[in-house]
């Protein structure tokens, strides 16, 4: 393995052990979730919008490594941001995790969920939140 998929690995096995803005946001002003039936994955994206800021946003659900460690880097990754800016980031994503795009390094951390395009199965756990996201924000 070399030195960055290790850095990567460890990236979502600590993002999948200490999931971060997970739990209810209970002045959320927008909620979607979604399910993965092919891997038992889970998840509710909550977002509180303001104007057309991100302002905060926490999800729940429970899932394998890889939807939960995508979902917790999602949340790191918009908060903040404005909804044109985390929609943006969600296409950048989706074409690197669906289509093997070559990584766009505003990615940041997500970088880290690169690898997911070489297995197909996963491809959905990867996507499962920022679905969730782009419903949310619809
Ligand atoms: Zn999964």
């Amino acid at each position: 393995m070399s030195v960055l998929d290790e850095l990567y690995r460890e990236i979502i096995l600590d993002h999948y052990q200490n999931p971060r803005n997970f739990g209810v946001l209970p002045e959320a002003s927008r909620q979607a979730g979604g399910m993965n039936p092919s891997c038992g994955d889970q998840v509710e994206v909550m977002v509180l919008l303001e104007g057309d800021t991100i302002a905060d946003i926490r999800f729940q659900g429970q899932g394998c490594a890889i939807s939960t460690a995508s979902a917790s880097l999602m949340t790191e990754a918009v908060k903040g941001k404005k909804v044109a800016e985390a929609l943006e980031l969600s296409r950048k994503f989706q074409a690197m995790v669906v289509e093997g795009a070559p990584p766009d390094p505003a990615l940041g951390d997500l970088l880290a969920l690169q690898g997911v395009a070489k297995l197909p199965a996963r491809v959905k756990c990867a996507t499962l939140a920022w679905h969730a996201l782009e419903e949310a924000l619809k």
